[in-house]
């Protein structure tokens, strides 16, 4: 099974800790600091390196470059969308494509909802499958 690694920052201690959690486990297991036991342990965005797998990939995907996402400016959000297509390695289809353009553009999300009706959802990251 893969194990994707999750960095933590302890609130109480301030200590980093790599955790490992199967992807299922993630989010319903309590992490706790390896060093002083606390569980108020603030989940880091980074960079991690897992092996290869689709789940890998995803968990990868998920923690690329989300620092650098502001959610509030359509450009940075067009970009991230581009970059995760690309990371999924497949075609994300003409919809997702003219979104990401229109983003790129610097249009606003909602303003591109309201023009593609039939959009519903289709630019959410993607969840657990
Ligand atoms: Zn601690």
């Amino acid at each position: 099974m893969i194990m994707p690694f999750y960095d933590f920052q302890c609130l109480v201690c301030g200590k980093h800790a790599r955790l490992q959690f199967s992807y299922s486990e993630y989010g319903k297991v309590q992490a706790v600091c390896p060093h002083c036991q606390s569980q108020e342990m603030k989940r880091r965005i980074s960079r991690v390196a897992v092996a290869k797998s689709e789940e890998a990939r995803l968990g990868n995907m998920m923690d690329a470059d989300l620092s650098g996402l502001d959610e509030n400016d359509p450009q940075s959000l067009g970009r991230f969308m581009r970059k995760m297509g690309q990371e999924m390695g497949e075609d994300m289809g003409d919809e997702f494509n003219e979104v990401v353009g229109r983003l790129e553009k610097g249009e606003s999300p909602e303003s591109i909802e309201q023009s593609m009706p039939d959009l519903a959802g289709g630019v959410d990251l993607p969840s657990d499958v």
